[in-house]
């Protein structure tokens, strides 16, 4: 199957995310995928994109999420799943990872220059990267970009770093806080943490993976999952972040659940520096404002009644009022 996936590429390109260079097929693919890598690095085509987060008691944008994409020459826009992984495979995510650092930094400072809303900028942080020893040296470098204060930069990592080495990532992540960093556990609920080691852990928040967000609306279980997880953050005093929201229905229902934060289509896909910029010059917060507080059904997918009675249940339920 990768053979077929890698030789007939399809709109989206090669299958760059092929993890097993000597399975059916073809060193030979793999290889090239990282030589056109090191290109595209060199050639600068790698760029960033950003998405809001906004406040769900307000909908005001509260932050963005630095998401990498690679602009190919030919395939056009790439996204991070079709490449991140063999660049992660590669060891080339050190170098990467690092421009996104300096990158959003320097965007961060542009941007607060021209007087738009200092927003703090999260950039995905992969787990090679956290365990590399020059780690830190690279954040407080990208940090301390104009000479003098700090950037508002936080980091996103995920649960499996964690598990692997939890006494050196507690020291690292430490040394991030103390350079004022905030740190936020990704995709939270899709891997294996151990809630001993959550407790132990210098974090700053937590976000719901899109996988049970998605489903919040339609399955009990997966409402179960969320609503567990928000209680657990919030015990444990940490902010909460719902990935991928994307209905009206969804936003309610974690406004309900008490969620602190959310992000998602619904509010913005991530967009181009410039549109981003538009969009806090032009307070598009509005936008994400009137989905938040509106009690408005033309959005839903689901009937007045049905959604009535979905929400007295999930009031109930998580003993919400
Ligand atoms: P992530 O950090 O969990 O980022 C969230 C992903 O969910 C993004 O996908 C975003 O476009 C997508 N998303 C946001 N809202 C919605 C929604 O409402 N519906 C749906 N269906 N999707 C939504 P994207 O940009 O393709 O990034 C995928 C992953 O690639 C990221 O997941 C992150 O793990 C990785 N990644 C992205 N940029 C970087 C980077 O600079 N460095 C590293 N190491 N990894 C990165
Ligand atoms: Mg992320
Ligand atoms: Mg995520």
């Amino acid at each position: 199957m990768a053979n077929n996936a890698a030789k007939n590429p399809g709109p989206k390109g090669p299958a760059f995310t092929d993890r097993r260079p000597n399975a059916s097929l073809d060193k030979r693919q793999h290889n090239k995928g990282i030589k056109e890598l090191r290109r595209a690095i060199d050639e600068r085509q790698l760029l960033l994109y950003y998405q809001p987060k906004v406040n769900s008691r307000d909908g005001r944008i509260v932050g963005l999420e630095a998401l990498i994409r690679w602009n190919h020459p030919r395939r056009g826009l790439i996204a991070p799943g079709q490449f991140v992984p063999l660049l992660e495979e590669s060891g080339l995510i050190l170098e990467v990872g690092s421009w996104v650092l300096k990158q959003a930094a320097t965007d961060f400072l542009a941007w607060t220059r021209r007087g738009l809303a200092p927003l703090r900028i999260a950039v995905n942080v992969s787990p090679s990267q956290l365990k590399h020893e020059n780690f830190i040296n690279e954040l407080e470098r990208a940090l301390r970009i104009d000479k003098v204060g700090h950037a508002g930069i936080d980091i996103e990592i995920t649960e499996g770093v964690v598990v692997d080495d939890i006494e050196n990532c507690i020291r690292k992540l430490t040394a991030a806080r103390e350079l004022g960093v905030r740190v936020a556990i990704d995709d939270f609920g899709t891997g294996y943490s151990s809630l001993r080691y959550l407790a132990r852990l210098p974090i700053d928040s937590l976000k719901i993976d899109t996988s049970f967000v998605r489903m919040v609306t339609e399955s009990p279980n997966d409402l179960a999952i969320v609503s567990a997880i928000i209680v657990l953050a919030h015990g444990l005093d940490l902010d909460v972040v719902a990935e991928g929201v994307e209905t009206v229905e969804q936003c309610k229902f974690l406004r309900l659940l008490r969620c602190d934060q959310m992000q998602g289509f619904l509010f913005s896909k991530p967009v181009s520096k410039d549109a981003i910029e538009q969009m806090l010059k032009s307070g598009a917060n509005t936008t994400a404002q009137a989905h938040v507080t509106s009690d408005s059904s033309s959005s839903r997918t689901i009937s007045e009644p049905e959604y009535r009675q979905r929400r007295e249940a999930a009031e109930k339920t998580w003993a919400l009022k």
